[in-house]
C-alpha cells in the first residue's frame, strides 16, 4: 500500500549506514511502489557534493544492494526525488536556506530528520533544527543506536532531543525489530493457541537467546574498543529480544501497547549485582584462531596501536525475570564475534513431562528454536517412538517450518519496513524513551560489577563457540547451549 508523500532528510547521508542500508531500502520500497513519486529523498552532509554525484553515489549503492534484480528504467525515475545539500547540521550559522527549500512543510505532510550521523551529534542538530523552525508538528527524527554509553548519557540525549521533539516525534531505531523473523515471533506467539498456555514456568524449564557472530571487528575497531559486546549487543538487540519473548500480550500492536509491554519486562529484570556477576556471567575475547580453514587474528592484533584490551567481544549472562510469569525460570543470552558459525537462535526448552512413562534416556524435553538468521524459521522439536520392532526407543524430531521453503518472496531488509512505519507515524516498532534508560540501567550495574571485580575477559580461540567458562555456566545448572546446528 503506498504512504502519504513525505519529504526525508538523511543528516550523514553520505555515510555508511546511507548507502548500505537506508538508501537502496528506499530504493526497494519504491520498486514495490510504496514511495509516492512526488516525495523527496535529501542527502546531507558537510561534504561538498551537488545532486548529480550524490546521485551517482546512491546509484553505487543501490545497485550493489539489489543486485540482479537492478532496474535501471526504475532508477531513472527514482533518482528524480534525490537531491543533495551540503550542510553542518550543527550549525545554525550556515545558510539552512537550501535545504528548506527542498522541503513542502505545509504543516501535513509528514517530514523525516533521519539522523545517520555520530551520536554526539544528535542533541546539537535538533537544537538546529528547532532553531531553524523545523521542528514542526508533522516533522519525525528518527535516532540511530547507540543511544548513549550509559544511563546518563542516554538521559542527556533523550532530555536534549526531547527539549526540542516530543516523544511521538522521536523514532529510536533498532533494526532487530524490523526483521521479519523478530516480528513472527509476535506472530508465533500471539496468533496460535497451542504456545500462550505453555509460555510461563509451569512449562518452560529455561530460555535461550544466542547472537553468534563468525566476523571480527571489520574496521569498526575504534567504536567496538569503546563500547564492547554487552554494551553493543545486549543493551540494545537481546533485550529487545528478550523483552518480545517474555512481555504479556499486548491490547492492540500499534500505538503504545508493545512499548508499555516491553518496558514492564525491563523494569522486572533482575540487576546483576557484586559477586553474583561472577556466578552469572562470563566475558570472552577472542584470541588468534581459524576461520573456514584459515588463520585469522585475535582482537588485540586486529585493534591498531594498542597492545592489551579488555573489551570483551563475547558474554554470557544467567538473567532473570522477577514477575509472576517468569519467578525462577533462567534466560541465558549470548552473544560473541569471531564465533564457530553465524546463527541467532531464540530457544524455548520446555520442561520433561511429569511421569516417565518410556522409561530412563526416554524422557526428552520438548524445545521450540526459533531462528532469526540464517535459514530462517521455526522448528518444535516432539517426542516420537523410533521406528523398529527392536522395544520402544523415543526420539526428538524438529517439525520444521523454512521460510525459505515455504515462501518465495524477496526478504525485505529491516530498514524498509522501518522507514515505511517512521513515514506512517507508527511507533509501535520503535524503542520509547524509559526503554532506552531502563536497559541502560541494567547494563550499567553489570559493568560496575564487573570493574569492581577486575581481572580480564576469558580468551576464547577464534572460531570456537566462546569461552570454556560459558560452556560452564550451564552445565552447572545441568543444562547446554544450543549450537543451532
Ligand atoms: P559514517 O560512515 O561515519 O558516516 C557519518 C556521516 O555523518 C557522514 O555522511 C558524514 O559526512 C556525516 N556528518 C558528520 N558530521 C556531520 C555534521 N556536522 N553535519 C552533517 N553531517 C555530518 O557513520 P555510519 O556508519 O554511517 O553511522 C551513522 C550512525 O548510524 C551512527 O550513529 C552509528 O552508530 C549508527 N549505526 C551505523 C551502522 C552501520 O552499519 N554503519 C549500524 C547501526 C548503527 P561528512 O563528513 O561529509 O559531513
Amino acid at each position: 500500500i503506498p504512504v502519504d508523500p513525505f519529504d526525508i532528510v538523511i543528516f550523514g547521508g553520505t555515510g555508511d549506514l546511507s548507502r548500505r542500508k537506508l538508501l537502496p531500502a528506499l530504493f526497494h520500497r519504491w520498486l514495490d511502489g510504496q514511495i509516492p513519486k512526488n516525495s523527496a529523498i535529501v542527502g546531507a552532509a558537510r561534504s561538498d557534493l551537488d545532486d548529480k554525484a550524490y546521485r551517482a553515489m546512491a546509484r553505487e549503492a543501490c545497485e550493489k544492494a539489489t543486485g540482479e534484480n537492478w532496474d535501471d528504467k526504475e532508477w531513472s525515475k527514482f533518482e528524480k526525488l534525490i537531491h543533495y545539500v551540503s550542510i553542518d547540521a550543527t550549525n545554525t550559522k550556515e545558510d539552512w536556506a537550501p535545504l528548506k527549500s527542498k522541503l513542502t512543510m505545509d504543516g501535513e505532510r509528514p517530514c523525516v530528520f533521519y539522523l545517520a550521523t555520530a551520536p554526539g551529534l544528535y542533541v546539537e542538530i535538533c537544537n538546529a533544527l528547532g532553531k531553524e523552525g523545523l521542528a514542526a508538528s508533522n516533522t519525525r527524527v528518527v535516532l540511530e543506536k547507540p543511544i548513549g554509553k550509559d544511563l546518563e548519557s542516554a538521559r542527556a540525549i533523550n532530555d536534549g532531543v526531547g527539549a526540542v521533539f516530543s516523544e511521538r516525534q522521536v523514532f529510536r531505531i533498532d533494526h532487530y525489530l524490523g526483521k521479519e523473523t523478530v516480528q513472527n515471533l509476535m506472530v508465533l506467539r500471539f496468533g496460535n493457541i497451542l504456545f500462550e498456555p505453555l509460555w510461563s514456568r509451569n512449562y518452560i524449564d529455561h530460555i535461550q537467546i544466542t547472537v553468534a557472530e563468525d566476523l571480527g571487528l571489520e574496521g569498526r575497531a575504534d567504536y567496538y574498543d569503546r563500547s564492547g559486546a554487552l554494551r553493543d549487543m545486549v543493551q540494545n538487540h537481546m533485550l529487545q529480544l528478550l523483552c518480545l519473548t517474555a512481555m504479556e500480550p499486548p491490547n492492540q500492536l500499534d500505538d503504545d501497547d508493545v512499548r508499555t509491554e516491553k518496558i514492564k519486562v525491563l523494569n522486572a529484570l533482575m540487576p546483576i549485582h557484586g559477586e553474583a556477576a561472577k556466578k552469572q556471567t562470563v566475558r570472552g575475547q577472542y584470541k588468534a584462531g581459524m576461520k573456514g580453514g584459515e588463520a585469522v587474528k585475535g582482537y588485540a592484533e586486529e585493534l591498531s596501536g594498542v597492545d592489551k584490551s579488555d573489551t570483551e567481544t563475547f558474554v554470557a549472562i544467567k538473567a532473570g525475570i522477577d514477575n509472576w510469569r517468569w519467578a525462577g525460570v533462567p534466560f541465558y543470552l549470548r552473544t560473541g564475534k569471531r564465533m564457530s558459525h553465524r546463527h541467532s537462535d531464540i530457544v524455548i526448552q520446555f520442561k520433561k513431562t511429569p511421569h516417565s512413562l518410556f522409561g530412563e534416556g526416554n524422557d526428552m524435553a520438548n524445545r521450540l528454536v526459533i531462528r532469526l538468521q540464517p535459514d530462517e524459521g521455526v522448528r518444535l522439536f516432539v517426542q516420537i517412538k523410533e521406528p523398529g520392532p527392536g522395544g520402544l526407543r523415543v526420539k526428538s524430531m524438529p517439525l520444521n517450518l523454512s521460510y525459505a521453503e515455504s515462501f518465495t518472496v524477496r526478504y525485505p531488509d529491516a530498514y524498509e519496513r522501518l522507514l515505511m512505519d517512521v513515514v506512517r507515524g507508527n511507533l509501535s516498532l520503535f524503542m520509547r524513551k524509559e526503554e532506552v534508560e531502563a536497559a541502560w540501567a541494567w547494563v550499567d550495574t553489570l559493568i560496575e560489577a564487573w570493574e569492581q571485580a577486575g581481572g580480564s575477559p576469558e580468551p576464547y580461540p577464534a572460531g570456537s563457540d566462546g569461552p570454556l567458562a560459558a560452556a560452564m555456566l550451564m552445565d552447572r545448572d545441568d543444562r547446554a547451549w544450543w549450537e543451532g546446528l
